[in-house]
Formats: structure tokens, sequence, C-alpha cells
């Protein structure tokens, strides 16, 4: 890979550049009605036609592939400012750039040309279907099956959590096969049903709302043979390097939920007057305010730190789980701590702090809960502890 994630470095000054437009985009187009379409749960066409625009759906994806070509620590600083101003709008992006990533590490250069110029540019969308009803953290029982008839493969089953589902025109589908669980394209329009495959559920959910999230059925749902993805029954290790960058990516989702809930809690504590003074000036509150600036910073080096690593082609499992562990649950306490600190008003839906309590939970479960976060840091040290894992 000559340019992409984890290619060459972006030049700082361009990493910072894209990052501050995105920064200043949110904060006219975003931050003004983030609050109405989360509660009316709306995707949001016009953001999602202005990250076109911007490139972000190709930031990662090479230019010979039609994309922006630009480093991880870019992408984490994007993902930061948009999940600043709604996480959501990083939900859009995220399982399709581990879609891209997991062709541009594992596909063939025919598959490469046929499906990442339409992703850089955002003409088709991107969804990653690891998740069954019975499959999550236990990726070894999945029960979705692919088998192969002549040119193609039969798909059968029922996949769970298709964050993009509904919209998306390519699909990463985790399937067992003989040989194993092995990856591939799903190719379909943007809707609710395409021959032998339909959306059977959306998912109501407590926040991060406006994308949807959906149950997808496969009822002989045929593929052509050449939509396998890598080598037959290594899908799983395949898919999931690419959300060890996923990790990363939630890391980075959190740090910008964290960040909107202290600043939230800080601009409201020297607003807020009580028994004679601004709240910011009870030293209760400083505590508080000197703790969540302490965990947000601690969150956002450990984020940087583990796509530092990975840029560097080093293995990053525990350093990715740690980031996305620490930054998750401090995005849980700190929207927890705001609300707090607004007293009565953190609880209402006037301001936006109800929403970072409603939004950061997610980060806690979603690209592999922190339980199992714990275990793969815990397997991943040990392992370096042994010396059986060099960098
Ligand atoms: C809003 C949302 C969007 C999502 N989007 C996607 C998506 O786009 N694509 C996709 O493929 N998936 C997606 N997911 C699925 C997500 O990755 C799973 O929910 C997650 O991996 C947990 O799996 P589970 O829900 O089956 O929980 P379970 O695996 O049933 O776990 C239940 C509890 O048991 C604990 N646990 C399980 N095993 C162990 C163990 N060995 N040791 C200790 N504790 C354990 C867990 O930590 C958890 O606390 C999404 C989920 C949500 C909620």
């Amino acid at each position: 890979m000559a340019d992409g994630p984890l290619g060459a470095p972006t030049d700082p000054a361009l990493r910072a550049e894209i990052v501050d437009n995105v920064r200043r985009y949110v904060a006219r187009e975003v931050l003004p009605h983030a609050t109405e379409l989360e509660h009316a749960d709306e995707f949001p066409d016009d953001i999602v036609a202005a990250m076109r625009d911007m490139g972000l759906f190709g930031l990662t994806i090479p230019e010979r592939y039609g994309g922006l070509g630009l480093d991880l620590l870019t992408y984490i600083g994007v993902i930061e400012e948009l999940s600043y101003g709604w996480m959501s709008l990083s939900g859009i992006l995220n399982t399709h750039t581990m879609l891209a990533l997991v062709l541009l590490q594992h596909g063939s250069e025919e598959q490469r040309e046929r499906w990442l110029p339409p992703l850089a540019t955002g003409e088709k969308r991107g969804a990653l279907s690891l998740s069954e009803p019975d499959a999550g953290s236990d990726t070894r029982s999945i029960s979705c099956r692919a088998v192969r008839d002549g040119d193609e493969w039969v798909i059968n089953g029922t996949k769970a959590w298709v964050t993009n589902g509904e919209r998306a025109s390519l699909v990463v589908l985790a399937a067992k096969t003989e040989a194993g669980v092995s990856a591939f394209i799903v190719e379909k329009e943007p809707g609710p049903k395409f021959e032998g495959l339909s959306v059977s559920k959306k998912v109501a959910k407590l926040g991060y709302k406006g994308v949807e999230t959906v149950e997808m059925s496969y009822a002989d749902h045929r593929i052509p043979a050449g939509n396998l993805v890598g080598e037959l029954g290594r899908g799983l290790p395949q898919i999931l390097a690419a959300l060890e960058v996923g990790r990363i990516n939630i890391a980075a989702r959190a740090v910008g939920v964290a960040r909107a809930a202290f600043d939230a809690a800080i601009g409201y504590a020297q607003l807020r007057t009580t028994f004679g003074k601004p709240i910011a000036e009870h030293q209760a509150i400083q505590m508080k305010l000197a703790e969540m600036a302490t965990r947000l910073e601690a969150s956002r080096l450990l984020t940087r730190s583990a796509a530092e690593r990975k840029m560097a082609g080093q293995r990053c499992d525990v350093e990715a789980g740690m980031a996305k562990l620490f930054a998750s649950e401090t995005a849980l306490e700190l929207s927890m701590e705001a609300m707090r600190i607004h007293g009565g008003m953190g609880y209402t839906e006037e301001l936006p702090v109800e929403r970072y309590y409603r939004d950061a939970p997610l980060m806690v479960i979603g690209e592999g809960t922190n339980e199992i976060q714990k275990l793969v840091i815990a397997r991943g040290l040990l392992a370096r502890a042994r010396g059986d894992v060099r960098d």
C-alpha cells in the first residue's frame, strides 16, 4: 500500500488543515442541527452529502483508487471532530472505512479496482456484517452459511446489528463455508429488499440515532464466486484485523463525545450561579473538572499512540484494546459527570448533555465489548511476556 490509512504518514500541516476544516464544518452545520435530527431519529442527508463533498468517504482510500490517501492519524482526527458534533456521523463512516480496509488488505487487484473508486466518492456506501443474533462476542458461533453452486455462492442465514445495512450498496459479510468462516462482498441496491436479501428488522436504539442498525436475512441469496475476498476460510482473521483499526476508531469517537461533554460542563459551570458564585468556583465542581480533563487527555494520548503504532506496522491489539477500553469508559463517565454538573438541566432535552449520555454506552459495547477488550489485552500481554510475539 503506497498510501492510505496504514501507508506513508500524511504531512502534519495537511493533516491539521483537514481536521480543522471538519471542525469548522461541524461548528457551522452540525452543532446547530444535531439535537433536532437526533430527537427525530432522522438520517442526516444534507450532512452526508457534505461529507461526500469533503471526500471523507475516501479519506483513507489510496489516491490511485480515487481516495485522498490520508493516514490513520488524520482519520482519527476527523472521527473525533464528527463525533464532537454528533456521534452517529462517525458511525456512517466507520464500517464503510472498514470494508474498504478489508478490500485493500485482502482483496484482489480486480476487486479493488472495481469497488474502491465508488466507495471513495461515497457513490456506494459500505457496511460490515459480522454479528448474528447468537454470535456477537463469540464469533466462532457464526451460522450464516455460504455454499458454492457452480459460479455462485448461495447465502442463507440472519445477520444482526448491521449498521448502515439498509443504505449500503456493498456489505462485507462473514459467512461459514466448508473451509471455515470466509469474507464475501454482497452487492445490493440501497433499500429494504434485494433479491433473496431483506432487512428483517430495524433496531430501535437508546442513542446512535439517525444512522440505521438493522437485521438482515439471506434466503438463497446468490452472489458471484468472485465476490469471495481473500482466502477461503480466513474471513475471521481478515475482518478482525480490520477491527483493530475499528477499535482505534471507536476510541477516537469516544474522545469526541467525552470532549463535547467536558466542554458543555466547563461552559455551564461558569454560567450557573449557586450560593452567590458560579458553581465553577465551588471546589467540588473543580475536582470534577480536573478529573474529567485528565481522563480526556489520557484517552486522546492512548488513541494517538495506538494509531501511531498501527501506522508503523507494529502489532497493536493490546494498544488498540487499551485505547478503546479507556476512552469509552471515559466517555461514559464524562457524560454522567457533565449531567451532574448541569443539575436538572442536564436531564432535559433542551441541552445536548442527555444525548452524550445516551450515545456513550455504545462505545463500551461496539467493536468488541470492554470485557472482551480486557481479555484481548491480557492475552496480548501474556504472549509478549512469554516472548511469543515480536513487534
Ligand atoms: C448499535 C449497535 C451497532 C452495531 N453495529 C454492528 C455492525 O455494524 N456490524 C457488526 O457486525 N456488529 C455490530 N454490532 C454488534 C456488536 O459488535 C455486538 O453487540 C458486540 O460485539 C457484543 O456482542 P453481543 O451483543 O452478542 O453480546 P454478547 O456476546 O452476548 O455478550 C453479552 C455480555 O457477556 C459478556 N461476555 C461475553 N463473552 C464473554 C467472555 N468470554 N468473558 C467475559 N465476558 C463475556 C460481554 O462482554 C457482555 O457483557 C453493533 C451493536 C450495536 C449495539
